[in-house]
C-alpha cells in the first residue's frame, strides 16, 4: 500500500499549490515558471498501459491506488463510446500519451481521447464479412501492440497489419497465413525488441499452427516456429519439429492440419530472453482420428519456451499429452518471482482449458506446482515425478459417450486474461465449469474450411428431458477464483450467475475489478472477495479492464458487448440469463457523471410456422445442425446473443431460408451460403430442425414465464 499512502500525501500538496497559484498575482519576474507548469509538476505523474498485458510479464496489476477499496463506491462513468457495430469484443485496450487505442468485432482500430472520449480515428481492415464461417469463436480481436509511434495488430483474415498512431494511416501489412486455409487471427501482437510476434487461429477448422515474427520496420518475416510436424514426406523444417514428429503416428493428420495454434497467449522475460507461447488443441481434438497410434503429440497443448531472436526452441511443458478434449495451453500466463520453500523461484503460471493451475520455472521448464482449480473429471492429479496427469478411466471416450465430462471444450479457464496481485500474492482466475458430452463422430470425414473436431457435437447438446436438463445446468458455473500460487490452493471464490465472464484487473488500491455475463461490471475488495460496487454496463463484458492515471487522475477502462466462444454456442447453457450486445467502451473516474442512454429491451417474439416435416427429417436436421450450424447459432438453437436467435425467424426470413443458408443472401453479415457444401435436403431438414426446437421453446415455456429474449443483435446480424 506504498503507493497508495504516496497518493494521498500527493493531493494536499496538490490542493495547497493549486490554491496558492488562484490566490497569487502573476509572478513579477520570469524565473518562476508559470502557473499551467507549477500545476503539471505537481500533479501524480501519467501512468499508460502500453503492453497487453500491462508488461513484459502480462501481471495485469495496477500499481495505481487513487481508486482503491475506500472510494470505489464513487466511482462513476467519465465517458463512453459507442461502437458501430454489435459481435463481440475482446480487446485489451491500451493507453499512450494519451489515446486509448481499442479493437473491435472485424478486426477494427479505434483511437480516442483518453479523458474526453473523443474518436481521433478509426481504421477498418476490411475483413471478408464471408470470413466469419472459418473462425470458432466470433469476429473478435483482444488488441494492439505499440511500439514507437506506431501499432500492430492481427486480422480476422490472417493479415499483420501495422498504422502511425497518429493518424491510423497504414504503414505496411502482410499476409500471415495461408489463405487457402481457415486462419484467422483474433489475438494481440506482442512487441519482442525489434520483432512484432504473432499468431493464429483455425484448429477446429483444419489448420497447422505456428508463430512468426516479423521486422517492425519492414514487415519482413523473420522467423517462423511451427508447433507441429507437417507432413513427414515433406521432411522437417529443423530438428524439433522431428523430434516432435516421433510423438504422432498413424493418422495423417496434416489432412486436416493437426491444430497447435498459437491463438493468444504469449509472454516474455527481458533478463532470460525467453518468449513463451501458449500452444493450442488439435486438429481435429480427437486423438483417435488424428493420430491413432497415440503417442503426446508435440507441441498440442503445451508452454513452450523460445529464443525470440531466431525462434529456436528451448524447453516445452506440455499440461495435456495425447490432447483430445480441445484442452489448449493458450491461456494467459503470468511471469512472477515467487518464494516457494524459502528459494525465489522465477516462475511461469497458466490456468490451461485441462482444469489445473501450473506453476512452472520458466528458466527450464520444471513442474513446481499442479492443482485443479476448476471442477475436472479427465485427470486424478498430476503426477509431480513425471509431470504426466493420470487420466480417469474412460476420459478418453473411446466407444459410446461416457457422460458428463469436466472441463468441457470451453475450459475451466479459456482466454480471458488473470491477474496476478504481488500485493496480496493472489492470482485471479476467471473460471467456470461448463461440461460437454464427448463423443467420437462416426463417420469423420475432413470438410475442408469447416468445423472438423473429429467429435459429434449432438452428444453435447443439452438434453429436452427436464431432470436430465437440471443435471446439466447444476453442474454450470462462473466464479473468480483467488488463487494461492505459493500454497497451489485457492483463497477465496465469488460465484457469478453463470459462466463466460470477463477478464481481470487488479490493482494496487486493493481493487479487483471484472465484467460478467450478467452485464455487470464489478469492483472487490483484491485480500477478501468482498464486493464494492457495480455499474450495469446493459451488456455481458467479457474483455478486460485497464486503469491508467491522466493528468493526475485514475481511469478504469473496459470494453463493454457480449461475444466470443459461448455467447455464440452457450444456448440455454448460459445460466446468466440472455443478455444483448451493446458494444461501448466504457471508461470510470471517481465522481465521473456521464451517464448511459436508456436501454431499450427487445422482446423475442417466438410464432413458427407449422412444423410439418417428419421426425427423420428433424433427425437429419439436428445432425447438420450440429455439424455446420451450431457453433454460431447456439446449442439447441437458442441464440447466445452475438448472433439471432434462428427460433424467432419472421415468415419472410421463413421463405428466404434456401436463398440465406445455401445461395449466401446474408453474406455481408458474415452468413455464407452453404450451397456448395449442403444438399436442398439438409437444407430443409435443419430448416425442420430449426422449426422443431421453436415450438419445443414453446411447449417448454407454455405455463410458465415467456421466454424473454432481450437481444438487439440482429442490428447488424439481421437474421444472418
Ligand atoms: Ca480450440
Amino acid at each position: 500500500m506504498i503507493v497508495r499512502f504516496k497518493g494521498l500525501l500527493w493531493v494536499p500538496g496538490l490542493l495547497a499549490l493549486l490554491g496558492g497559484c488562484s490566490r497569487d498575482e502573476p509572478p513579477a519576474t520570469p524565473v518562476a515558471p508559470p502557473a499551467a507548469q507549477q500545476a503539471v509538476a505537481a500533479v501524480a505523474p501519467d501512468v499508460e498501459w502500453r503492453q497487453h498485458g500491462l508488461n513484459a510479464a502480462e501481471t495485469r496489476f495496477s500499481p495505481l491506488a487513487d481508486i482503491n477499496d475506500d472510494n470505489v463506491g464513487k466511482l462513476g462513468l467519465a465517458w463512453y463510446f459507442d461502437y458501430p457495430t454489435a459481435r463481440g469484443l475482446e480487446a485489451t485496450p491500451l493507453v499512450v500519451d494519451g489515446v486509448i487505442y481499442t479493437t473491435g468485432s472485424w478486426s477494427m482500430v479505434f483511437a480516442n481521447n483518453a479523458t474526453t472520449g473523443e474518436l481521433l480515428w478509426f481504421y477498418d481492415p476490411q475483413v471478408p464479412r464471408s470470413w466469419a464461417v472459418h473462425g470458432c469463436c466470433d469476429v473478435v480481436n483482444r488488441g494492439v501492440a505499440y511500439d514507437k509511434g506506431r501499432l500492430y495488430f492481427g486480422t480476422y483474415d490472417g493479415r499483420l497489419v501495422s498504422l502511425n498512431a497518429g493518424d491510423g494511416s497504414l504503414r505496411w501489412e502482410v499476409q500471415t497465413t495461408d489463405p487457402e486455409r481457415p486462419y484467422t487471427i483474433t489475438g494481440a501482437p506482442r512487441i519482442v525488441r525489434d520483432k512484432v510476434i504473432i499468431g493464429n487461429g483455425g484448429a477446429e477448422f483444419g489448420v497447422r499452427g505456428y508463430v512468426s515474427a516479423y521486422n517492425l520496420d519492414s514487415g519482413e518475416m523473420m522467423w517462423r516456429f511451427y508447433t507441429i510436424p507437417g507432413n513427414p514426406a515433406d521432411g522437417f523444417e529443423n530438428d524439433t519439429m522431428k523430434r516432435a514428429a516421433d510423438t504422432w503416428g498413424g493418422g495423417e493428420w496434416w489432412v486436416v492440419g493437426g491444430g497447435g495454434t498459437v491463438w493468444d497467449s504469449m509472454a516474455y522475460d527481458p533478463q532470460l530472453n525467453l518468449l513463451y507461447i501458449g500452444v493450442g488443441n488439435g486438429a481435429p481434438w480427437n486423438r483417435q482420428i488424428r493420430s491413432p497410434d497415440g503417442g503426446d503429440n508435440l507441441f498440442l497443448s503445451s508452454i513452450v519456451a523460445l529464443n525470440p531472436d531466431d525462434g529456436s526452441y528451448v524447453w516445452h511443458y506440455q499440461t495435456t499429452p495425447g490432447e483430445t478434449w480441445d484442452y489448449t495451453a493458450t491461456q494467459h500466463m503470468i511471469l512472477a518471482d515467487l518464494d516457494i520453500d524459502g528459494v525465489t523461484r522465477k516462475v511461469i503460471m497458466q490456468a490451461p482449458k485441462n482444469g489445473f493451475f501450473y506453476v512452472l520455472d520458466r528458466r527450464t521448464g520444471e513442474l513446481l506446482s499442479a492443482e485443479p482449480y476448476a471442477t475436472q473429471t479427465w485427470a486424478t492429479h498430476v503426477d509431480m515425478a513425471t509431470g504426466r496427469p493420470v487420466e480417469t478411466e474412460g476420459a478418453r471416450y473411446v466407444g459410446a459417450a461416457t457422460g458428463l465430462h469436466l472441463p468441457g471444450p470451453i475450459g475451466g479457464h479459456n482466454w480471458h486474461p488473470m491477474s496476478y496481485s504481488p500485493d496480496t500474492g493472489l492470482v485471479y482466475i476467471p473460471a467456470q465449469d461448463v461440461p460437454w458430452v464427448y463423443q467420437t463422430e462416426a463417420d469423420f470425414h475432413h470438410r475442408k474450411g469447416y468445423w472438423n473436431t473429429g467429435t459429434d457435437s449432438r452428444a453435447g447438446a443439452m438434453p429436452d428431458d427436464p431432470a436430465t436438463r437440471q443435471v446439466v445446468l447444476d453442474a454450470i458455473k462462473g466464479a473468480i477464483i483467488a488463487w494461492d500460487p505459493v500454497a497451489a490452493a485457492p483463497r477465496w471464490r465469488v460465484d457469478h450467475a453463470g459462466p463466460w465472464n470477463g477478464g481481470i484487473l487488479s490493482t494496487a488500491g486493493n481493487l479487483v475489478f471484472q465484467g460478467n455475463s450478467s452485464g455487470q461490471f464489478v469492483a472487490y475488495r483484491a485480500d477478501t472477495g468482498e464486493q464494492l460496487w457495480s455499474f450495469d454496463a446493459q451488456t455481458g463484458v467479457v474483455a478486460p479492464p485497464v486503469s491508467f492515471r491522466l493528468d493526475g487522475t485514475q481511469y478504469v477502462a473496459v470494453v463493454a458487448g457480449w461475444g466470443g466462444a459461448l455467447a455464440l454456442i452457450g444456448g440455454d447453457a448460459l445460466t446468466a440469463g440472455p443478455i444483448p450486445n451493446r458494444s461501448r467502451l466504457l471508461v470510470f473516474k471517481l465522481d465521473g457523471k456521464a451517464v448511459l442512454p436508456p436501454a431499450v429491451a427487445k422482446t423475442l417474439v417466438i410464432d413458427p410456422p407449422e412444423l410439418t416435416a417428419s421426425p427423420e427429417q428433424v433427425a437429419l436436421g439436428f445432425k447438420e445442425f450440429s455439424t455446420y450450424c451450431v457453433f454460431c447459432h447456439g446449442d439447441g438453437a437458442v441464440s447466445g446473443g452475438a448472433t439471432p436467435d434462428l427460433r424467432a425467424l419472421t415468415p419472410d426470413k421463413h421463405a428466404m431460408w434456401d436463398s440465406i443458408v445455401l445461395g449466401g443472401l446474408h453474406w455481408q453479415y458474415g452468413m455464407v451460403g452453404f450451397g456448395g457444401e449442403l444438399s436442398k435436403e439438409q437444407a430443409d431438414a435443419i430448416h425442420a430442425y430449426v422449426i422443431e426446437r421453436a415450438h419445443f421453446a414453446l411447449d417448454r415455456e407454455a405455463g410458465g414465464a415467456a421466454e424473454n429474449t432481450d437481444s438487439e443483435t440482429s442490428t447488424e446480424g439481421g437474421g444472418n
